[in-house]
């Protein structure tokens, strides 16, 4: 994986912040110390600190939210209703900037966006500092799964080698229909096979849209993180489990938000009225899933909201979900998307934790979510790569 790219800090400048209590993002809560940032980077943790530019105390002070599944270019349009991702009109450009700026104000530093080559530009604006947002992953296009149609293990090989040659930074796999179709295999293991084998020679990462029989499929061929897995069997998770494969179920966002915005997706491609009808019993499959996958040692699950369009900016709802509705302890829900996201990225040597040598991904919420986990929603102080993007933290 790449260095992330050094933004423009006024010539390292050094920063201290003062916090009362402290996740670092492994798991501890520090109390009453401070971070000392030089440039863009964490390069201490020291009680002693002074002088204090940002007193964050009284807050909880914790390490920005890693998203690995959004689709940050997916868009209501002109006409209000649903116009899936990758739109290249001026308005299409604008909402999608929209995103990355409401997804950072929520707290998340870092996505994964995996289905669209639109992304590409947006991450590299991003990255390159000219325009607010997240750290962007993508994927560039996504293999689909279309039974034989989809290739032969060659052709599916060379389909991979594409999407690195367009820049993407991992690859992104559909082995299984929409759920709201049913969920049938769309791959046969030969292909997936291929598919994340050659991933793995090309030095990228694969995640596979799977469930059901597709998540033991994906498991097996050597994928590194099944999306959704509804309806994978205790079998199989523990297998994912033995093999080091990462967990990224949907506790509810993802489905609130289309239930939430049912007028503005039903008729539109791919949201039928079966569709919709199909959706509530997804949900508690999926709480169902994200309750049995906490039980199974050694499954790493991290977290991942599918965030489409009317969710971006609300993804941190996913850990009120899982707390509230699956018995997720609250810090293993924050570090799901901390250390534990960032491991899963193999960024865990630059973001994802507060702790020296790090990136400065600093956010501060006003309430402590291991006491009351609707305090995600009240992000008040963002800070990414050292650049302080919102601090709207009580004024004494
Ligand atoms: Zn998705």
């Amino acid at each position: 994986m790449k260095q992330i790219s050094q933004q423009n800090t006024a010539q390292n400048k050094r920063f201290v912040i003062a916090a009362s209590i402290l996740l670092d993002g492994r798991g501890r809560v520090l109390r009453n110390t401070r971070i000392v940032i030089e440039g863009s980077k964490i390069v201490a943790i020291d009680p002693k600190a002074a002088p204090v530019d940002y007193d964050l105390r009284g807050l909880t002070v914790m390490p920005g939210w890693i998203d690995a599944h959004v689709h940050v270019t997916w868009i209501f349009g002109k006409d209000g209703k649903n116009a899936a991702q990758g739109g290249a009109t001026p308005e299409a450009t604008y909402a999608a900037a929209s995103n990355a700026w409401v997804t950072l104000m929520a707290g998340v530093t870092t996505v994964q966006s995996i289905g669209s080559a639109a992304d590409i530009p947006l991450r590299d604006a991003i990255a390159k500092g000219i325009l607010p947002g997240p750290r962007i992953l993508t994927s560039a296009e996504p293999l689909v799964g279309r039974g034989a149609q989809t290739g032969t293990p060659d052709e599916i090989r060379a389909f991979i080698r594409k999407q690195k040659a367009a820049g993407a930074d991992l690859i992104k796999i559909f082995a299984s229909q929409s759920i709201r179709q049913g969920g049938a295999m769309t791959l046969s293991q030969e292909q997936l096979n291929a598919a994340c084998d050659e991933a793995k020679r090309q030095g990228l990462r694969t995640l596979v849209h799977a469930y059901k029989d597709a998540v033991r499929a994906a498991t097996l061929a050597g994928c590194t993180q099944i999306e959704h897995g509804t309806m994978a069997t205790d079998e199989d998770l523990k297998l994912m489990a033995a093999k080091g494969t990462y967990l990224d179920p949907q506790a509810g966002l993802v489905i609130e938000n289309y239930l939430l915005n049912k007028e503005k997706y039903l008729g539109t491609p791919g949201y039928t009225a079966e569709g919709f009808a199909a959706m509530e019993r997804v949900l508690s499959l999926n709480h169902e899933l994200v309750q049995r996958a906490t039980r199974i040692p050694g499954l790493r699950v991290v977290f991942g909201t599918d965030a489409v369009a009317g969710a971006h900016g609300r993804n941190a709802e996913e850990f009120i979900d899982r707390v509230r509705d699956c018995g997720v302890d609250p810090m293993v829900a924050m570090v799901s998307a901390n250390s534990l996201g960032a491991e899963a990225l193999g960024l865990s040597d630059q973001i994802g934790s507060i702790a020296p040598g790090l990136q400065a991904d600093i956010i501060a919420l006003d309430g402590d979510p291991l006491k009351d986990i609707t305090a995600v929603r009240r992000v008040v102080f963002v800070m990414k790569g050292g650049i302080v993007y919102k601090n709207v933290a009580r004024v004494k």
